[in-house]
């Protein structure tokens, strides 16, 4: 067999790492790397909240092997079940040798509660995508009211209290799109109320995301833990993460009790034992009912009937993600994820299913930090390169039969050149705000600065935009 043929599906940072293990270990394969998106580097760039801007700087790491040519990026391009212009994992199969899912955790958990469904209802990944000009997420969030709730106690839930906390003008030198600062500018919000289900000593926060939420030019913390951190919690608490996160708890605890004078413009409140039990509203959300928890000694967090009533026109769920299914793979529906040992993918009965390979979220669920991706992916790398050699050749191993199929389906790939075009642009909008970049949101205007220089533009950029939007219609 001459070299052979893995495609990875996700160009975010598990399936950049992917890439990147199968082409440092010097086997003979050549490897593409595909997103639904023109644009590569997925949660880092979607997911990441635009303040972090050095976290974002790991995109230098994660695009180096498409610079030498070692990987080629096929952007636009949908893997599904088929329809609206997908292409299916069948067809892929005929083209590769071995396929890497890296494709993610994107659907918001729900809560179960009535109002959920209300106008001004919305899960993490709505506003997070929209901050960070994510072209499915184009429509702003209502901010125009002073009070709006956060539910859930991790790091995206921080990420989102900050953002909404935050001046305008703090976001000006990120990356957000124009759009975006606007709706900022404009915003009511007053006060954030981040509602814990749990106590201080069981954040799932990292300390130094925590801390930043001290840091913000006009807004205070203001800690509503019902006298828990006046106990000694941290004593018999082990964990060094959780220690952190208590010290810093008490310390604002001590600064800005809950009942003390206002100093700031805002408020990110952080209520403790507090679970939302139902969203208040007609046409939209006008509130929020809030109930007092208690924790079980088996760790059950129970409802103790004393409910409260917050004026909130936003309640956002930042509870944690699930995955859709893959079709043409099994799946995990409790834990989101696809079956595997070591990353190869396993059918319900525990049989691996040959050549196909998962990362990253896919995998393990929605858990770590960017850089926990890189272990599992060079995990998964390293079972698919002890597979190779007993793994079929695929019936069509040359790319140009793979690009024929792929225009008889109306998808034209952005390649990497193509990328760059946009990578430009954006850029080119940073200098002009003094920013490192600003995001280009919208699909159709992305497509325009990728074929910028492209002779049959037009045309080509009118079906790759249907086709893509078809694919968020879904
Ligand atoms: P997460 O860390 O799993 O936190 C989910 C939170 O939702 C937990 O506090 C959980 O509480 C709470 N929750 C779940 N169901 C709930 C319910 N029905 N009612 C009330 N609360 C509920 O998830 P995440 O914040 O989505 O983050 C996902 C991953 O991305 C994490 O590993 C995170 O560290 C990472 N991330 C990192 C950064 C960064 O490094 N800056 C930024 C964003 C995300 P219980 O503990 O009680 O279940």
């Amino acid at each position: 067999m001459v070299g052979a043929r893995v495609a990875v599906i996700g160009a975010g940072p598990s399936g950049l790492y992917a890439a990147a293990a199968i082409v440092a270990s010097g086997a003979d394969v050549d490897v593409d790397v595909l997103d639904r998106l023109p644009a590569p580097y997925g949660l880092v760039r979607y997911g990441v909240a635009p303040d972090h801007i050095k976290m974002k700087s790991v995109i230098r790491v994660l695009g180096r092997p498409f610079g030498p040519g070692e990987v080629r990026f096929l952007g636009g391009v949908r893997v599904g079940d088929g329809s609206d212009g997908s292409i299916p994992l069948s067809l892929l199969r005929d083209h590769y040798t071995a396929i890497v899912h890296a494709t993610g955790s994107a659907v918001d958990r729900c809560l179960g509660i009535p109002g959920e469904e209300l106008p001004g209802s919305v899960g993490s990944g709505e506003i997070v995508g929209w901050y960070c000009g994510h072209p499915d997420h184009g429509r702003a969030p209502v901010l125009d009211t002073p009070g709006v709730a956060v539910v859930g106690a991790g790091n995206v839930a921080l990420d989102v209290a900050r953002v909404l906390a935050r001046p305008a003008e703090e976001m000006a030198p990120t990356d957000v799109p124009d759009a975006v600062l606007d709706g900022l500018r404009g915003s009511a919000v007053r006060d954030v109320h981040v509602l814990i289900r749990r106590g201080p000593q069981h954040v799932k926060f990292t300390p130094v995301e925590l801390r930043q939420l001290g840091d913000l030019a006009d807004a205070e913390v203001v800690v509503h833990d019902d006298g828990a951190l006046a106990e000694p919690l941290g004593e018999g608490v082990s964990d060094k993460r959780q220690r952190a996160n208590l010290d810093v708890l008490a310390g604002w605890a001590r600064a800005h009790p809950a009942s003390g004078a206002r100093r700031a413009a805002r408020r990110i409140h952080l209520r403790f034992f507090r679970s939302p039990v139902r969203i208040l509203g007609t046409q939209r959300v006008t509130g929020v009912v809030v109930e007092r928890t208690a924790l079980m000694p088996d760790g059950r967090v129970v409802g103790t009937g004393e409910q409260d009533t917050l004026d909130v026109g936003l309640v956002v769920r930042a509870v944690g993600y699930t995955a859709e299914p893959i079709p043409g793979l099994p799946f995990d529906a409790t834990s989101g994820t696809v079956p595997n040992v070591a990353g190869r993918v396993i059918d319900l009965s525990g049989t691996p299913v040959r050549g196909q390979y998962v990362t990253g979220w896919i995998r393990r669920g929605p858990t770590g930090v960017i850089g926990t991706n890189k272990h599992d992916a060079v995990e998964t790398a390293a079972s698919l390169l002890a597979d190779l050699p007993d793994l079929p050749e695929p019936p069509h191993p040359d790319p140009d039969d793979l690009a024929r199929v792929l225009s008889e389906h109306g998808v034209r790939p952005v390649d990497w050149s193509a990328w760059l075009r946009l990578d430009a642009e954006e850029i080119r909008l940073g200098r002009a705000r003094g920013a490192e970049r600003v995001k280009v949101a919208e699909l159709a205007a992305m497509l325009e600065a990728v074929y910028a220089a492209d002779e049959a533009g037009p045309a080509s950029v009118v079906s790759v935009a249907e086709a893509l939007s078809e694919g968020r219609r879904r």
